[in-house]
């Protein structure tokens, strides 16, 4: 600040001294020649015309500056001259580094293995690499500025751009000649209107999940027939009046065994079905209240089991596969008998909100370390594998669970408490939930089955 104050004090006295100097000697003259303000108007005429000549040397050198070099003209014009030239190219300065950090990051973003697209406030395309270019055929001079949902049309896409929860990605399969998948993953910065969408190629991956999905199911398929004729067999071998004492034993062993074989492939069967995306999925109504009760009096026929409560809140029904639904429900009121002790109790309750409807599967069992809770619906997961097997499980239940939900659009949250007990909660979106009669909710708003 002082530097500046100093140097425009010394501009101001420059000119001030100018401006005496030609005063006085003006005044000399005029006295000489008798005439001082003839003398006077002509010196500041020619003043005059000197400062506006300056002027336009200045104007043109200002708007030509890139390829004329500064006039040399001194004096307080060559003093602003040198200060407008040493802010043009401090200015250049940056502008190079800038355009050089932008060539480079382009460079770094293009060779990035993942796309990457910077969209602005309402989803228009304001920046893009060379990999989301390629993959989702863009143009640079025609697609700047567009929504990205009038580019991207895939409906998987378009939802999650519109209400999807963006700490998770979604995969999308690209329609065109050659088979592509992609997952699009939403970043946004605290504080900034701005989202940065990641993609990734997961064609490989996912090649991987099918051919791995597709030998589950071949060998599941080929074990069917070999086990069906060895447990005939076994049960033929059983019902045989004449066979060895000594064998009965080692028989009913062999046919609880090749029952629990028989089991596990069913269970793999049935989650290849549930895994295959184009699989056939039928869309009835399902009326849960009578399948809860039936699944009920199913748990209550055998020998031993808790208490079991049903409290019905709601009389809506789903539209979905009732096969399903069915697997659904049994998996988890199944789990709840098999974890909880006889003195125990398992609440099954249904209702419906704004939301959507809503099952409850509600224990007062062994219950589940909080550390097993994200991985409980991975296939063959079990939390403890030696009771899990005693009691006939293979782990595959709760992720049968998880896809079946899923092909319905609905949610499973689970919580649990080691020694008190778990609540397993599938929530079903408004737009599955068909409701009976108005009358009927109102009379019957709740009832509990003991
Ligand atoms: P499994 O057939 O072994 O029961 P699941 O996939 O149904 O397999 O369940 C996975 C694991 O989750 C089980 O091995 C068990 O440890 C645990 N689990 C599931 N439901 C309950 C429950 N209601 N109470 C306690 N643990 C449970």
């Amino acid at each position: 600040m002082k530097l500046i104050e100093s140097r425009m004090s010394e501009t101001t006295w420059q000119i001030a001294l100018r401006l005496t100097l030609l005063t006085s000697s003006a005044v000399l003259v005029g006295l000489i020649v008798g005439h001082i303000a003839a003398a006077l108007a002509i010196v500041f005429a020619g003043y005059l015309f000197f400062q506006l000549r300056n002027l336009l040397i200045l104007d043109r050198w200002v708007r030509f500056r890139s390829v004329l070099s500064p006039p040399d003209i001194g004096g307080p014009w060559g003093d602003v001259i040198a200060v407008i030239a040493r802010i043009y190219r401090r200015k250049q300065f940056h502008k190079q580094r800038v355009v050089a950090l932008l060539r480079e990051f382009r460079r770094l973003t293009d060779g990035m293995p993942d796309g990457a697209l910077l969209l602005g406030e309402h989803n228009e395309l304001l920046w893009f690499n060379y990999k989301a270019e390629r993959w989702l055929h863009l143009r640079r001079k025609r697609d700047f500025g567009i929504r990205i949902e009038n580019l991207v049309r895939y409906p998987a896409f378009v939802q999650y751009l519109e209400h999807g929860d963006y700490t998770q990605s979604v995969t999308v399969a690209l329609s065109g000649e050659q088979e592509q998948w992609l997952s699009f993953h939403m970043v946004r910065a605290e504080g900034s209107s701005q989202r940065l969408l990641i993609i990734r190629d997961m064609t490989r991956e996912m090649r991987m999940e099918a051919m791995r999905k597709d030998f589950v199911a071949n060998a599941s398929h080929e074990l069917r027939s070999p086990l069906t004729v060895i447990s005939g067999y076994l049960d033929a071998l059983a019902d045989d009046a004449a066979l060895d004492k000594m064998w009965r034993e080692p028989l009913e062993e062999m046919r609880r065994q090749s029952e629990r074989m028989r089991t596990l492939v069913e269970e793999l069967l049935q989650l290849s079905r549930l895994e295959s995306v184009r699989g056939p999925h039928e869309e009835q109504r399902v009326d849960v209240p009578g399948l809860l009760a039936l699944l009920r009096k199913e748990v209550l026929a055998h020998e031993h089991h808790p208490e079991i409560r049903l409290h019905i809140d709601s009389h809506a029904c789903l539209m979905g596969s009732e096969a399903e639904l069915q697997s659904v429900f049994t998996n988890l009121i199944s789990n709840a008998v098999k974890y909880t002790p006889e003195t125990g109790t398992v609440d099954i309750r249904w209702w419906h909100d704004e939301q959507g409807a809503h099952l409850s599967v509600i224990d007062t069992g062994i219950g589940i370390s909080q550390e097993h809770l994200p991985r409980l619906t991975e296939r063959f997961y079990r939390v403890d594998q030696g009771r899990s097997r005693k009691l006939g499980g293979f782990g595959l239940g709760l992720s049968i669970v998880k896809h079946a939900l899923q092909r319905h659009g609905a949610t499973l949250t689970i919580s649990s408490e080691e020694g008190k007990g778990s609540n397993f909660t599938c929530h079903f979106q408004i737009t599955r939930v068909v409701h009976e009669s108005p009358r009927t909710l109102e009379a019957d708003n709740l009832f509990v089955m003991k």
